[in-house]
């Protein structure tokens, strides 16, 4: 018999209703003879409702108290989870983040996991009982309670699953696996049977939401099966393949991931002088703004375009910061946009194919669309464009690489 961990994302515990239904499932597990330890999110919506209730109280909130409020969400689905299964006459016991203990480290809204007390959870599985505990949460030394940052339940499943040795962490959501795109966007989408380690984690950090990065690295540093299914109808989901077989002949794109979160902004008529990336950079980092994409152009006259984007949440802040440095370093001015999208194609097939990135700018050309920046890794390319293209760009990346269902059915 097996130890699973599965997590119920929002919208799997969206109502009463869909948690009796999840509560159904979980019964079904153990009616079969598993163990089954039960993460699960806030009812869908909550947590933005209640990051909503905090703005309207403050600018900044602080991020201590913002993890005490959204923490919240949490709470009320394991409770309701637990009661469910009890009706079902399936013994269960909610634990909070902090009471399994997940101790993390304190950086409020983005904490990291240090370590995880299995005893509790262990003595409970003895007793034969489901044991559920709240995604996205712990606490620090000081007993402050933390959150893991959006869609942390992911990484909360993962975790347990590592720390309980577990035969498999399912990630139960409302889509049926991991898809060449996100399937909301392309209706021609295609659930992937598997999926290697390292495109996952390249998609992941690209956009596609469909699993937390942190899921993914963990998953990948503890040797964690992590499969991908949907909650309420059977099928096999979506393996992420952790051992990565390098024999297999592997497509050549497995993937479409996007982004919408991003901002750009420009620094024009810079001296070229050394030190100059530097002066831009660093205030920018010490105002605690991540940078993604880098473009330096020399223009006329020897002087320097200098962009960058950033999470679209830190654009009016970078702005701020580059305004001040431009005056500092005698440039001609800034610009910025916030209306544009990041398209990315992922596959580890790249490695061993030449020419994967001319397809993709053959593609967005016939399609009229203007590619702002462009960055490249080995397993990856992506490009910013117009946000207004962005669905466009999509739906053409995924038929030139041959993702459609329809092109797949073809070829067989
Ligand atoms: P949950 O609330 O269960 O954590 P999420 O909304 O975080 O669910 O993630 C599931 C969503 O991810 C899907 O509804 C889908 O729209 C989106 N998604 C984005 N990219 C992909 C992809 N490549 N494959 C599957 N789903 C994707
Ligand atoms: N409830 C949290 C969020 O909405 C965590 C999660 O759902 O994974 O981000
Ligand atoms: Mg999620």
């Amino acid at each position: 018999m097996a130890l699973y961990v599965q997590k119920y994302g929002g919208t799997s515990v969206g109502s009463v209703e869909r948690i009796r239904g999840v509560a159904d499932k979980v019964k079904g597990f153990r009616d079969n003879g598993h163990d089954v330890v039960v993460v699960v999110s806030a009812m869908s919506g909550e947590t933005n409702r209640l990051i909503g209730l905090a703005s309207e109280m403050q600018d900044q909130p602080d991020p201590r108290e913002m993890d005490v409020l959204v923490s919240t969400g949490e709470q009320v689905t394991i409770a309701l989870l637990c009661m469910a299964l009890k009706e079902r006459g399936c013994d269960a016991r909610s634990y909070t983040g902090g009471q399994v203990k997940i101790r993390t480290d304190s950086s409020h809204m983005k904490a990291r996991i240090q370590d995880i007390d299995v005893e509790n959870m262990r003595a409970d599985l003895t007793r034969g009982r489901v044991v559920v505990v709240a995604g996205f949460q712990g606490v620090d030394e000081q007993g402050n309670i933390t959150t893991l940052g959006r869609g942390g339940s992911d990484t909360t499943g993962v975790a347990l699953a590592a720390a309980l040795s577990a035969d498999e962490c399912q990630i139960y959501t409302d889509v049926d696996g991991v898809y060449t795109t996100d399937p909301r966007v392309v209706e021609g989408a295609r659930r992937l049977d598997v999926i290697t380690f390292e495109e996952m984690l390249e998609m992941a950090s690209l956009g596609s939401k469909v699993l937390q990065i942190r899921a993914v690295e963990f998953a990948g540093k503890y040797k964690v099966p992590l499969r991908v299914l949907h909650s309420f109808q059977d099928g096999p989901g979506t393996l992420i393949n952790i051992e990565s077989d390098n024999k297999m002949e592997q497509p050549v794109i497995s993937g479409i991931a996007f982004n919408r979160d991003e901002a750009k902004l420009t620094i024009t008529g810079v001296p070229d002088i050394p030190g100059v990336a530097s002066k831009i950079l660093s205030p920018i980092s010490a105002a605690n703004i991540e940078v993604d994409m880098i473009l330096q152009n020399i223009g006329a006259g020897g002087l320097t375009d200098f962009t960058f984007t950033v999470h679209r949440n830190d654009f009016s802040k970078a702005q701020t910061v580059l305004e001040k440095v431009a005056k500092e370093l005698g440039a001609n001015g800034t610009e910025g946009a916030d209306n544009i999208a990041k398209v990315s194609i992922v596959g580890v097939g790249m490695r061993s194919h030449a020419g994967v990135a001319s397809t993709m700018f053959d593609c967005l050309a016939e399609e009229n669309i203007n590619i702002q920046m462009i960055s490249t890794s080995e397993i990856k390319v992506s490009v910013v464009i117009a946000e207004k293209y962005l669905e466009l760009a999509v739906r053409a990346l995924h038929s030139a690489f041959d993702l459609d269902q329809q092109a797949v059915e073809e070829s067989m």
